[in-house]
């Protein structure tokens, strides 16, 4: 049972985040956490996905080149 400090909205403040029993197997690694002021649940996503380079991936336009 791992405590993190948190802001919740809802508190409005900063308060103890616990990791609720999670249905879909992550354990410990769940990355929902419930105030324990209010319940909310929050997603702590910052660590499970970078923020890709999707820029880097865009489709570049075709060549469009015409014909001669
Ligand atoms: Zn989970
Ligand atoms: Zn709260």
């Amino acid at each position: 049972m791992s405590d993190r400090e948190l802001y919740c909205d809802t508190c409005e403040g900063v308060q103890p985040f616990e990791v609720p029993p999670c249905p879909d197997g992550h354990g410990v690694d769940c990355p929902e956490l419930l105030c324990t002021g209010c319940g909310t649940a929050v997603l702590i996503a910052t660590f499970a996905f970078q923020p890709t380079r999707l820029a880097d991936r865009r489709r570049r336009p075709s060549p469009g080149r015409h014909a001669a």
